[in-house]
């Protein structure tokens, strides 16, 4: 693989752009940052004229794959009666009624730009009307960037230290935040029921949410114990706790309705991003009427200058119609697509007797190598070989498959039974080289 051209674009963007990236974690690229030029389908290109399956997905958005045409037919459309109006306009109630036809805990919506922002104002809304100011949110989650909720975990074995009165753990995510912003955040390892009953009987008069993403997949695609989320949804209520789902992963991905129309949980609130514009800047927040309603009365402030721009807006809509048609059939067709590709990568591990375990759901899987047989808990996914991984994500790139080096799959609505086919048969090389390299 040639990358000359992204090392010497590289090189140039640090002159000029802060870190020559424009996300922290994009700098984490083996061998280099790559420099794309083109996408279309599953497919992706980059300036040294290297082509790629994409599993990376622009980090989730891309569900229909690059430059869908009828995507692309609607945007230009859009473009041509207006970018921004900094008013309303006949889409965002088209989109914003399609959510709370789609979304089943929604009953009223508004828009953001991102999911870190639906993230704040979430939590605004869950303080606000409880009139109690904690969080409760789990070891291994990520719910974007904004101070109030960013993290690191410096410990991976959690599950023997939570403290149902400390809730200390906290450490902030990167310099520049001040300890003083994680003060109403309380981290608790996920899928322990224990610690939640435990935590939220002692300190019910102080929490006022919970914000969990329904399946792990920042951190093992791990997916929730039997009862957990159910057993979550009913202490929460039954302690006037508002329950968030941050679905900025899961929504329009593992069903239309994200995972709460999967698992049939309905929470109090929802934030949704990535996937439901299809790789245009968009995310949302719905949840229950009585909550929304302190935008409606001017208690909570919500603000944004490009807030449901037309363009996002039918971006949205566009996504929306696609992946609905004929009753969603695409959700099953990506789901076998991501099946294909799981069973294929374990009989690979198993081919080159390396120890690994592949989480999947619906459209997305982690790929881990472990010596453990299962990924549980956050605990389990820290001891895996993350080393190791970012070398077989290298090999991968070289033989023409874009995958994440933390472990992530995302599957569009492109990918075929061919593009599984060549990934397959490029894990397979990439797989015996790493067994060498580490023999
Ligand atoms: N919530 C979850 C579950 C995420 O995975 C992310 C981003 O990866 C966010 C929130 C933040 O979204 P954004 O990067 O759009 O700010």
């Amino acid at each position: 693989m040639k990358s000359d051209l992204s090392t010497k674009n590289f090189e140039e963007s640090r002159h000029y752009l802060a870190g020559g990236v424009s996300s922290s974690l994009r700098s984490s690229m083996k061998p280099v940052p790559l420099f794309a030029t083109s996408g279309k389908g599953p497919r992706l290109r980059d300036v040294d004229g290297n082509e790629y399956v994409d599993y990376l997905l622009a980090y989730g958005p891309l569900i229909l794959g690059h430059c869908h045409p009828q995507l692309t037919k609607d945007l230009k459309s859009q473009m041509e009666k207006g970018y921004t109006y900094g008013l309303q306009h006949a889409e965002e109630i088209k989109l914003a009624k399609l959510l709370v036809d789609i979304i089943p805990s929604a009953e009223r919506v508004t828009f953001s730009g991102s999911g870190t922002e639906a993230v704040m104002l979430a939590l605004r809304l869950a303080k606000s009307f409880t009139k109690k100011s904690k969080v409760v949110r789990f070891h291994g989650h990520y719910h974007g960037w904004s101070d109030s909720i960013f993290t690191s975990f410096p410990s991976a074995d959690m599950n023997n230290k939570y403290s149902s009165q400390g809730g200390n753990l906290t450490v902030p995510g990167t310099s520049g935040q001040s300890e003083k912003s994680l003060e109403d955040i309380i981290v608790l390892p996920w899928n322990n029921t224990e610690a939640l009953e435990e935590t939220l009987y002692a300190r019910r008069n102080e929490i006022a949410a919970v914000i969990t993403e329904p399946v792990m997949c920042n951190s093992g695609c791990i997916l929730p114990k039997e009862g957990y989320l159910e057993r979550m949804r009913e202490l929460t209520e039954e302690l006037g706790i508002i329950l968030i789902f941050d679905e900025v992963i899961t929504g329009f991905r593992l069903a239309l309705g994200g995972a709460q129309e999967r698992f049939k949980i309905k929470p109090d609130l929802t934030t949704m991003g990535k996937a439901i514009a299809g790789g245009i800047p968009l995310s949302a927040v719905g949840g229950r009427k009585d909550i929304m309603a302190l935008i409606e009365e001017g208690k909570v402030n919500h603000l944004g200058t490009l807030n449901g721009n037309p363009i996002a807006a039918a971006a949205a809509i566009s996504t929306i119609s696609i992946l609905s048609a004929q009753h969603g059939a695409v959700f099953d067709r990506m789901e076998r697509t991501a099946v294909d590709l799981a069973e294929g990568l374990k009989n690979l591990l198993e081919k080159h007797e390396i120890k690994g375990v592949v989480n999947q759901i619906g459209p997305v899987f982690h790929l881990m190598f472990t010596n453990g047989d299962v990924v549980t808990s956050f605990d389990e996914f820290m001891a895996s070989d993350t080393k190791a991984y970012q070398t077989f994500a290298e090999k991968m790139l070289s033989e023409g498959v874009l995958i994440r080096p933390n472990g992530l799959w995302y599957i569009s609505t492109e990918h075929s039974n061919q593009d599984v086919k060549y990934t397959l048969e490029a894990a397979d090389r990439a797989l015996a080289s790493l067994v060498k390299e580490y023999s």
